[in-house]
């Protein structure tokens, strides 16, 4: 079945803001079985949001509306839909008390202009808010089913799933599209094709695409599948990839490197602290958007400048000076520092040359070290990243967490001490 979805709002057409509340309905729909054939993203302009309204009613089963739904002057979407169904807007009663206790909830009178939003299409059916004043709407013309869902994502996600979610399910019929994920990292998007492609090549009706993004590479692979069947040439599909990639697979099931990185050190029983120079608190905030990180993970030193380098991670001043704070010493030291400074298991650190200026022929823009300590010694990784300052950082970040992961890898495999020897040997030098 056929569903479309028109995001209203003219800021969505300048540069500041994207659409991206589609993405989220259009993997909700698929799941449902509903192929998206069609986005439209349309400014406010009631004539204009008419015209794709009305266009769509000839070519979709279903239609998601976004946004416009707010109580100014710009916001549309209820003159413009009413107007091509010919349908009657009015208030409802209803729907201005809870608007009114929302607003008496924080201790303010209701503005007139919210009564707005109280306006409801006849026959519509209203779905309550939790978040917002804004009602959305379920209203079904001629066999076509249409939803009209507030513009702000955290509204829109939790209207669908209480709300939309299961009038959607109702109506589809036919296929659903299932998806499995490989997340990989320690491989350039080029390694991974090219010991991936002559396995998924083989997998005619799954389709398989694989995404790159700061240093990680993810395979997603899609299988339209009858209700109630599992996915079994993806889920075969999945096991065949794995094997090829060995353990650079670091996810089947959607998890976040940090959050694998987190349950391999909540089962290790180890805490972490890190030392961050150029990445200044990424890595840490990283770490931390993983719910319970405090079981794991101390705190850290954002020691952007020597003196923070040298006073709070302890790093003496001749091994900056003889070696440069991007280095693979200094990288180590900041590791060693930070573990002893948080009394943390494992210090993890990261020092390097982030650009656009500061680089050199011995250390160009986009260098980059890795430090890693435990109680007994310390590894650095060296690596050259390119991209722009951004770029670097983050990428720098997810390499702190890969060469993290390799370490509680070999120790979980009973292999302390191996990386000691050689300890560049498991991570590729320089990737991407
Ligand atoms: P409100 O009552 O907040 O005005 P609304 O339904 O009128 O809700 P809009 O005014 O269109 O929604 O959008 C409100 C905010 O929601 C926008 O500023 C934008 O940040 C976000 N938003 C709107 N549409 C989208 C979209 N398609 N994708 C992502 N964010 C969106
Ligand atoms: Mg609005």
């Amino acid at each position: 079945m056929k569903a479309e979805i028109i995001a209203v709002g003219s800021e969505l057409l300048s540069p500041d803001r994207l659409d991206t509340n589609s993405l989220f309905l259009t993997e909700k729909l698929n799941e449902a079985g509903f192929r998206v054939h069609l986005k439209t993203i349309v400014g406010d302009r009631k004539e204009d949001i008419a015209r794709v309204v009305a266009a769509a009613l000839e070519r979709s089963d279903l239609i998601m509306i976004i946004g416009g739904l707010g109580p100014t002057d710009d916001d549309l979407t209820r003159p413009a839909v009413a107007g091509v169904l010919g349908r009657r807007l009015r208030t409802d009663p209803d729907v201005v008390a809870v608007i009114r206790m929302r607003f008496a909830a924080r201790g303010v009178v209701m503005p007139r202009i919210n009564e707005r939003q109280a306006q409801v299409i006849d026959g519509a059916q209203v779905l309550s808010n939790p978040f917002g004043t804004a009602p959305a709407m379920w209203i079904e013309e001629k066999g076509v089913k249409i939803a009209l869902l507030p513009g702000p994502p955290r509204e829109l996600q939790a209207i669908y799933l209480q709300s939309v979610q299961p009038r959607v399910e109702a109506c589809a019929e036919g296929k659903r599209l299932t998806r499995r994920s490989l997340h990989v990292v320690g491989m350039t998007e080029s390694e991974v094709d090219s010991l991936a492609a002559p396995v998924y090549r083989r997998y005619r009706n799954v389709e398989t695409t694989i995404l790159a993004s700061s240093a990680q590479i993810f395979l997603h692979l899609n299988e339209w599948v009858s209700r109630g069947e599992e996915p079994a040439q993806a889920i075969e599909l999945a096991s065949r990839l794995e094997q090829v990639l060995g353990d650079a697979v670091y996810s089947t099931s959607g998890e976040s490197l940090e959050a694998v990185v987190g349950a391999m050190l909540r089962g290790s029983g180890r805490s972490l602290s890190v030392a961050e120079s150029c990445t200044a608190g990424m890595l840490a905030a990283r770490i931390t958007r993983v719910p319970g990180s405090s079981d794991y993970f101390l705190g850290g030193v954002l020691c952007y400048s020597n003196i923070v380098k040298r006073e709070l991670c302890g790093v003496p001043a001749a091994l900056l000076d003889s070696h440069g704070a991007v280095s693979a010493e200094v990288a180590e030291a900041l590791a060693g520092g930070v573990r002893r400074a948080c009394k943390s298991s494992l210090g993890l650190s990261i020092t390097g040359v982030a650009g656009p200026g500061g680089g050199t022929v011995e250390k160009p823009v986009g260098l980059v070290y890795i430090g890693l300590a435990d109680e007994r010694m310390s590894w650095s990784d060296r690596r050259v990243i390119p991209g722009d300052r951004e770029s670097v950082r983050e990428r720098a970040a997810t390499y702190a967490l890969a060469h993290l992961r390799r370490y509680l890898l070999d120790e979980s495999r009973g292999a302390p001490g191996t990386r000691a020897e050689d300890p560049r040997a498991t991570l590729p030098e320089t990737p991407q």
